[in-house]
């Protein structure tokens, strides 16, 4: 295998596997046979939904393989729609491992260069459950911060089975998706934890 999903973060992926079903297991943070053969199983079902909803670029593929199964299908039905649309949008950002999300909470506070770009710790946001996704538009390459084209993806896009950041009143969030649970986030978080299904 050549890249790691969640890198050296081991407890993290069987956390993961877990709550996607394919690892039963202890979770002691160790790379032993039983992650490999849930790590490898989870790959090859990843690797069916792609066969059967159409691959994307390297990073929105790097991205949407780190989602919950369900989360990966809800995400190329989602980004195919979009780009149907012809809106050159990609997915860069997906599950984010906690030590991650703490990273990403640090920018911008504690005296480490900004900007603020989330309001969550590890544990905090959807991203943290392989459920959620941000989309980043492009026009002929060039990454764009702010376009109405946002807007625009969710139009064409929003399904009954997806929530937009970007409805959110208190801090919109124009680039994130996420699968509607009906949960919630401390719920998923309860189940993520406590090695149980999600989605
Ligand atoms: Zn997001």
């Amino acid at each position: 295998m050549s890249l790691r999903l969640f890198g050296e973060d081991v407890l993290f992926l069987q956390r993961f596997l877990t709550s996607a079903g394919f690892y039963k297991d202890e979770l002691d943070g160790r790379y032993g046979e039983n992650t490999d053969k849930a790590l490898t199983e989870f790959e090859q079902k990843s690797q069916e939904i792609a066969d059967e909803f159409g691959a994307f670029d390297p990073r929105s593929e790097r991205n949407i393989r780190s989602l919950q199964l369900k989360a990966q299908r809800v995400a190329r039905v989602f980004l195919r729609t979009v780009r149907d649309a012809e809106i050159e949008a990609r997915i860069i950002s997906g599950t984010r491992t906690y030590a991650e999300q703490n990273n990403l909470f640090r920018q911008g506070r504690f005296g480490n260069p900004g900007p603020k770009v989330t309001k969550a710790r590890g544990g905090q946001s959807n991203h943290n459950f392989g459920i959620a996704w941000d989309v980043g538009i492009f026009r002929g390459g060039e990454y764009l911060d702010e376009s109405p084209l946002y807007q625009k993806a969710a139009e064409v896009g929003l399904t009954g089975e997806l929530e937009w950041g970007g409805n959110w009143r208190s801090f919109p969030d124009r680039p994130h998706y996420q699968l509607s649970t009906g949960l919630k986030l401390a719920m998923v978080r309860e189940k993520f934890e406590g090695g149980q299904v999600i989605v």
